[in-house]
């Protein structure tokens, strides 16, 4: 008998422990959820605005490529009919004349602008531009359309087909 009452006082105690782990379990493992949740929303955040900066980074150097998209992804301004265009600011007064070069310029205000959901303002549509399959048989170059917006941080694609098997 009191053996018994023993007994039942070591399973009261280990059940009491047991339920101080599973409250503290469930306090870690929920801060630990939380915490994973900020780092999965801080990771996109850093990719969206590292993104945005390629693009406009790449803007101000397209015209120097001899084989835009080839090796990494090109950035160009547009026009309603797809053409890619070249923000002339961006290249010296004195290589704007040059051939193949000066009928892509166009003044940045002038280039193809759609409204970012986000803050309503206007922004270029940009087109990422990439070789994703390159063969003898045929080559494959990836085309994103998109507003990146500087105010918002924000990525919005715009609706254009998406892939081509040649060059623009
Ligand atoms: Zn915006």
């Amino acid at each position: 008998m009191a053996t018994q009452t023993e007994d039942t006082n070591v399973t009261t105690q280990f059940q009491q422990v047991l339920q101080i782990l599973n409250c503290e379990y469930e306090r870690v493992s929920g801060e630990l959820s939380k915490k994973e949740a900020e780092t999965e929303r801080l990771r996109q955040a850093v990719n969206t605005v590292a993104a945005i900066h390629n693009a406009y980074l790449g803007l101000t150097s397209v015209w120097k490529e001899e084989d835009p998209g080839k090796y990494r992804p090109s950035y160009f301004l547009m026009n309603h009919k797809g053409d890619p265009l070249i923000p002339r600011e961006v290249v010296p007064s004195e290589k704007r004349g040059s051939w193949g070069l000066c009928s892509r310029l166009v003044e940045i205000e002038n280039a193809w602008h759609l409204e970012c959901p986000g803050c309503k303002e206007k922004r270029p549509v940009i087109l990422r531009y990439h070789q994703t399959f390159d063969s003898p048989d045929g080559d494959t170059w990836e085309k994103r359309w998109n507003i990146y917006c500087q105010k918002c941080f924000l990525i919005t694609q715009v609706e254009r087909p998406a892939y081509s098997p040649h060059r623009f």
